[in-house]
């Protein structure tokens, strides 16, 4: 394997200074290592991502013009594992926001115990703007560039914010011609017939859903009696309004990157989600049949959104949503994360002073990468399991996990985002030992 360009990190999660997303991201991880019993050279490994790569995407465009996109993979730790971490198209993405989300990504894989360390990818790209021969260019350019940085066993691919199954195909079929032969396990989040996994599109969804039915009672919460705004309306957010809304909470706000829509009676979310699919737009519709009518809706903006009167909060967009600047505006009594940071460090400290309890992103969006995980499970054995069978298995998954890290927060008294670290931490930590610490040699000597 080659490592084509190894950018030595320059941001440790210690430094204070630092003003970059990873800078304040990792001061999570200092929290939690005040509560676990890790040697000191697990510590020092975990400050620094293993290897990023940053690279330029050159793509002919349907005019015939050549533009240059920027792209970049993160191999944060591969200790328990291959990296594993999806891919996101936005114009927003730098290396800095991929190093936080490989970062998460590790932490996320030991909490759920799979058999991977963390990675993200990430392209500077508005794909609204792109035609479909376009993207696919730019994401089997994409592949040419990081190909020698990933592999079945080194660093697996996914689906993230802007990407979807038909890239992932694109993107496995780039890699298995560069290598000459078929490598399904390089990507998860397949179309079926390519080798993709039964469940793997509502897997987010569906297990922040099992996270939700998990903790909400411990509140004497009932579905029937609870509201919920959900920010965000793509794979995760609008699945999980169906989900939710199937099981009888009443959602009464939805939003995308065009804004939002509020119904204190609560929408109906299948019509909305069908509108949203035929005509790019959020509006609070009833549709029965191929027939839809727009209700009545007050239109609202994302940070509106934020602050409505609910009794649940759901970010399931972007990062950095919920910050010191909106975070006392909050009403919610939960937030559950379906987004990836989408609460900062402040944020979270503002929350906490007045009793909102924020179910932690790498806890309550894992169930995507746990479905990936039996995505490449199934593509290594050549045996495909049901629906049913992946439910089940993701079920188990994500009910377990969500209760250990409540033990650990009942049992220390602390927020239960720290205790999730803690969860991930222990994990890590006997991993990176068992490799040979400092400890290790001492002991032999
Ligand atoms: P998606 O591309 O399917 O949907 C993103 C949604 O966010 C869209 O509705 C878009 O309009 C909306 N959005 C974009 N900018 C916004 C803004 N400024 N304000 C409000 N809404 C905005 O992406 P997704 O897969 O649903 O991912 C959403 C979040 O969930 C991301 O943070 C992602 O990292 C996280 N996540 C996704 C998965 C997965 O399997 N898809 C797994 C884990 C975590």
């Amino acid at each position: 394997m080659v490592n084509t360009i190894s950018v030595p990190n320059t941001q440790t999660f210690v430094d204070k200074n630092q003003t970059s997303l990873f800078a304040s991201v990792s001061q999570r991880l200092e929290k939690a290592l005040k509560y676990v019993a890790i040697s000191e050279d697990a510590i020092a490994r975990l400050r620094y991502p293993k290897a990023s790569l940053s690279v330029s995407i050159p793509v002919r465009m349907d005019d015939g013009s050549l533009r240059v996109f920027s792209g970049y993979r993160v191999r944060y730790d591969d200790t328990r594992g291959p990296g594993k971490g999806g891919v996101r198209y936005h114009p927003k993405v730098s290396l800095d926001e991929v190093q936080s989300l490989a970062f998460w990504m590790t932490f996320k894989c030991a909490l759920l115990d799979l058999p991977f360390g963390g990675a993200k990818g990430g392209v500077t790209v508005n794909p609204k703007e792109l035609s479909k021969s376009e993207l696919e260019r730019l994401s089997r350019g994409y592949i040419d560039a990081i190909a020698d940085f990933i592999g079945v066993d080194v660093d697996i691919l996914a689906p993230d914010v802007y990407t979807n199954s038909t890239i992932m195909g694109w993107m496995m079929d780039e890699y298995s011609t560069i290598k000459r032969h078929l490598c399904r396990g390089v990507v998860t989040g397949k179309p079926l017939t390519i080798g993709g996994s039964q469940g793997r599109d509502t897997a987010t969804a569906t297990g922040a859903f099992h996270v939700m039915q998990t903790f909400l009672p411990k509140f004497d919460r009932v579905p029937e009696e609870t509201t919920v705004a959900i920010q965000g309306f793509g794979n995760a957010g609008a699945t999980l309004a169906e989900l939710l809304a199937k099981a009888g909470y009443k959602i009464v706000a939805v939003s995308d990157s065009q804004g939002g829509i509020y119904a204190p009676q609560g929408l109906d979310i299948p019509s909305v989600r069908e509108h949203k699919n035929s005509r790019r737009q959020i509006k609070a519709v009833y549709c029965q049949d191929s027939v839809c009518s727009i209700v009545e809706h007050q239109t609202i903006t994302n940070q509106e959104l934020l602050a409505l009167d609910v009794d649940v909060l759901i970010p399931a967009a972007l990062e950095n949503q919920i910050t010191a600047a909106n975070a006392a505006d909050v009403k919610a009594k939960f937030i559950f994360e379906v987004a990836n940071g989408p609460v900062t460090t402040e944020a979270d400290r503002i929350l906490q002073a007045k009793g909102v309890r924020v179910f932690p992103d790498i806890l309550v969006n894992a169930g995507g990468v746990t479905v990936s995980y039996f995505e490449w499970v199934q593509n290594r054995n050549g045996w495909y399991w049901t629906l049913e069978e992946v439910n089940q298995r993701l079920q188990t998954k994500m009910e377990t996990e969500a209760k250990k890290t409540w033990a650990i927060a009942q049992d220390l008294q602390i927020d239960i985002r720290t205790a999730a670290y803690i969860h991930g931490l222990n994990r890590l930590g006997e991993a990176l030992d068992a490799k040979g610490t400092k400890d290790y040699f001492s002991i032999r000597e």
